[in-house]
């Protein structure tokens, strides 16, 4: 490694360098300070490891990313843009970068462990969910969602050992890159997929949070009805229905669900439900739907069983 990535000898009390969220700590640990496992996850760039810290005992996973590979493909701005949004970032429901380090072939970056994955895998496999249990999850979401929002498009949203919500990469730029049509077939992930994109980004119009309050539509409806809204054999004829706002709910949709999800799979962006000419994220949080949720305590309440 260089100079700069050895731990360096500091006046820093032994409490705050203890703290493993500790920002210092982002100088504090190697590759050798890991014993790696299994891969979870892999991305464009990236292959995603359990790992375990040999000093604590304590499971994270570590993303790997492969140095040239990003180089060759001029993803250098990405993946640094992506770093810095994730280490600003201090929030529950938003998975924390505990340490970053690097080898000759690859850099690291040490995350929050969400060992349940994907919200969307569990969403397909688990829907139609009730009522209370998409409550549950749509107000997580709507919470971390608020707090990203200022900075940058949500990416996945993962579960984490409590069955809490936990929103991993910040990939704007790839939401925004003008091969965004082509780009996101085969994507799995939350606005990433193609079923969830909102009509102005298909105009190329894009209105970032916006365009996540559409997709957090979407993603009610198919927790309830257990299918997402626009469905099509092809993403050609996906992206058809959304534009024409192409969609029916099953008879036993509830009736409260079914105004939210009618007043945020709203074409025009400005009247939709959460954008801020119709009074922003406190405009969704107001709606029955969410009637007696305490969003300040999201994340402190248990996950429903589920049948
Ligand atoms: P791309 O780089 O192509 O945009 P990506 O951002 O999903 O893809 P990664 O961030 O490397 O790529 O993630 C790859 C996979 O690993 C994802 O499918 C995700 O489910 C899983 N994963 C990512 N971070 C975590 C985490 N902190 N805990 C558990 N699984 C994770």
């Amino acid at each position: 490694g260089t100079p700069h990535q050895q731990p360096e000898t500091t006046s820093t009390t032994a409490a705050s360098v203890d703290d493993p969220s500790h920002p210092l700590h982002n100088h504090r640990r190697t590759v050798t300070d890991f014993d790696y496992g299994e891969a979870i996850g892999e991305g464009s760039y990236s292959t995603v490891l359990v790992a375990r810290d040999k000093k604590t005992d304590k499971q994270y996973a570590v993303k790997k990313l492969d140095k040239a590979h990003i180089v060759k493909n001029d993803k250098v701005k990405y993946v640094m843009s992506e770093r810095d949004a994730l280490s600003r970032m201090n929030h529950p429901g938003i998975v924390k970068l505990y340490w970053t380090f690097r080898d000759n072939r690859s850099l690291y970056y040490v995350l929050d462990l969400a060992p349940h994955g994907e919200l969307y895998t569990f969403i397909q496999k688990m829907a139609p969910l009730d009522i209370d249990t998409t409550r549950y999850y749509a107000s997580q979401i709507l919470v971390a969602l608020d707090h990203i929002h200022s900075k940058e498009v949500v990416h996945s949203i993962l579960l984490d050992d409590e069955m809490h919500i936990k929103i991993a990469d910040f990939g704007s730029a790839k939401i925004l890159s003008e091969d965004t049509v082509g780009h996101v077939s085969g994507t799995r992930s939350f606005v990433g997929t193609a079923e969830f994109v909102s009509p102005e980004l298909l105009l190329s119009n894009p209105t970032h949070k916006e365009a996540d309050w559409w997709a957090f539509g979407c993603v009610i409806f198919q927790m309830l009805s257990g299918r997402s809204p626009f469905k099509a054999a092809t993403d050609y004829l996906i992206f058809q229905k959304i534009k024409n706002l192409d969609y029916e709910f099953p008879e036993d949709f509830p009736q409260v669900a079914k105004d939210l999800v009618q007043r945020l799979l709203v074409t025009d962006s400005e009247k939709r439900l959460g954008s801020k000419a119709m009074g922003g994220v406190d405009s969704i949080k107001a709606h029955p739907f969410f009637q007696g949720v305490d969003f300040d305590q999201a994340f402190q309440q248990p996950a429903p069983a589920i049948a």
